[in-house]
């Protein structure tokens, strides 16, 4: 590790990141120690007035794109180099906690701030990015911001999506606009040489490990089935169970069936039913009709697809009395996360002395859309209990701070290659 790296590291104040998250969590308070801010509101315009007033105080450059995402910018030496970056978002759930996504944006702040103190020159811009609407509660989709930024989806195509109360994305982002109008304007999709993400875990690995650290090595895919079985329904009292065509029954046979083809030994792969209908649903009728939800999510592309082309064979073999549809509804292949950025973050943490492991995300980050368009790597940081989207979402200053140290010595390492 560079010198300056270490220097840099070291130079990340606990005390001041702790206090700022404390700080931004007053900002949409709600009862129980959470936050509500929903994107584009009057708390997520508050926050990103606080972000900017800090960034200011160091005379760093601000810009805003077109769906708001905000931008401060760390100079490089070499002012023609495309720029390092890093952030996560500023809102939340309605339900939300102090950490999830304002995390990413305080330690992006807390590195800028401590090559700064450290006096360290980089060839490339660092530059901290905060998204916008990455929860998507309010006007859906999730992680609009960073869709929109690397073109997955047209800024047009979003304009018109309106909130509960009627109001559409583009006054509720109009009115936020105006709100920092200090903000130099910028392009999409700018070119950039990489992006770290830093994020609560939202899972009980690390904390489970004793690791402070997770280097992550890409985001799980997915695979979304509906499931429909038809029978015949008949009375529970006289109809013999051997001339019933009872769907229910195939249902659990299919669910048990497909839930021992995902069990692996590691316990890797994700399998959940979450959703059923049944018809009649009568306790006295045998069912006739049932319809329900599978979710399969494994971090390896080969897995995840021979997982979910299992589904239909599996689910009509194991129907013994009844008809078998299987409709796929949503397939998303894993994000593999940049080997370089990967090698830095861990690197890092190495030289850095933190007790660090590899893991996949199990939740969809703005890191999976920046991947499309950069170099992308994630650090996960130990929260208590794996508990997130929830008031009772907790991690600890010296945990948070280290995450910190290695997002710093990190950008450092990949700003000057
Ligand atoms: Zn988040």
């Amino acid at each position: 590790m560079r010198e300056e790296a270490r220097a840099a590291a070291g130079r990340v104040d606990e005390a001041r990141l702790w206090q700022r998250h404390m700080e931004m969590a007053r900002i949409g308070a709600i009862p129980g120690g959470g936050v509500n801010r929903a994107a584009l509101s009057a708390e997520d315009i508050a926050a990103r007035q606080l972000l900017l007033a800090w960034a200011a105080q160091r005379g760093f450059s601000v810009s805003v794109d077109g769906i708001g995402n905000l931008f401060v910018r760390r100079a490089g030496s070499d002012a023609n180099a495309a720029p390092i970056m890093t952030g996560s978002h500023m809102d939340s759930q309605p339900s939300g906690g102090r950490f999830d996504g304002i995390y990413g944006v305080l330690a992006g702040l807390e590195a800028l701030e401590a090559m700064e103190e450290a006096g360290v020159a980089t060839r490339r811009p660092v530059e901290l990015v905060a998204w916008t609407n990455e929860e998507g509660g309010r006007f859906p989709p999730c992680t609009m911001g960073s869709m929109v930024y690397t073109g997955a989806r047209p800024l047009a195509d979003v304009l018109e999506v309106t909130d509960n109360d009627g109001i559409k994305l583009r006054d509720a982002l109009a009115a936020t606009l105006a709100a920092t109008p200090n903000a130099r304007e910028r392009a999409f999709n700018a070119p950039a040489a990489g992006y770290i993400e830093a994020h609560i875990e939202q899972g009980p690995l690390l904390e489970k490990a004793r690791k402070t650290i997770g280097v992550v090595t890409g985001i799980q895919g997915l695979r979304w089935f509906n499931i429909e079985v038809s029978g015949e329904t008949a009375h529970a009292g006289t109809t013999p169970l051997g001339l019933r065509k009872d769907a229910l029954r195939d249902a659990i046979a299919i669910i048990e069936a497909l839930r021992e083809h995902a069990h692996d030994f590691a316990d890797v792969t994700r399998f959940t039913v979450g959703r059923m209908l049944v018809s009649p649903n009568s306790p006295n009728s045998v069912a006739n009709h049932v319809l329900f939800s599978v979710d399969l999510r494994h971090p390896d592309p080969a897995k995840i697809r021979a997982l979910g082309e299992a589904v239909a064979p599996l689910a009509r073999k194991a129907a013994k009395f009844c008809e078998v549809k299987v409709t796929p509804t949503l397939a998303d292949d894993p994000c593999v996360f940049d080997a370089g950025v990967t090698g830095a973050i861990e690197s890092a943490a190495q030289e850095l002395s933190l007790p660090y492991m590899r893991l996949a995300s199990g939740a969809s980050h703005d890191a999976m859309y920046m991947a499309r368009v950069c170099p992308t790597g994630m650090i996960f940081v130990p929260c208590e209990k794996g508990i997130s989207h929830n008031v009772a979402e907790n991690a600890q200053p010296a945990d948070l701070a280290a995450g910190a140290r290695v997002l710093t010595a990190a950008l450092i390492e990949l700003a000057n290659n």
